[in-house]
């Protein structure tokens, strides 16, 4: 499997060779995060998910989960976060749902003033 890694801007070209769902070796990477990223790409994809919760005054406040998440839990998580409703003031940084996926919070992008 050939991928781009996409942790910094150098976007080195990393080739995988998995068997029966296990890494067998991984090529290309020039540091130890791009070996680390294959890894986790071809095992268990995780990404930052980005999108928006309500306010109770029907305003809308972006949020972001504060780690990436796996990929497969994400139709799950957004159907918690479709049930949250925020109320102002919210401030950018705060944690809007504890543990929204695993050990992971659900964190404001935006302020939203009273
Ligand atoms: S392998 Fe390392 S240097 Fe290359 S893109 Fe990934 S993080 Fe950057």
């Amino acid at each position: 499997m050939r991928l781009t890694c996409v942790e910094c801007p150098m976007g080195c070209e990393i080739e995988v060779e998995v068997s029966d769902g296990k890494v067998l070796s991984v090529k290309g990477n020039t540091c130890p995060r791009g070996k680390a990223y294959a890894e986790n790409e071809v095992i268990c994809p995780r990404r930052v998910l980005t999108t928006s919760v309500r306010s109770a005054d029907g305003k809308m406040v972006s949020v972001k989960t504060a780690f990436p998440i796996k990929k497969s839990e994400t139709f799950a998580v957004m159907e918690k976060i479709n049930k949250i409703t925020v109320t102002a003031p919210v401030k950018i940084g705060q944690v809007v749902c504890e543990n929204i996926s695993e050990d992971i919070n659900l964190i404001a992008t935006s302020n939203l003033n009273d």
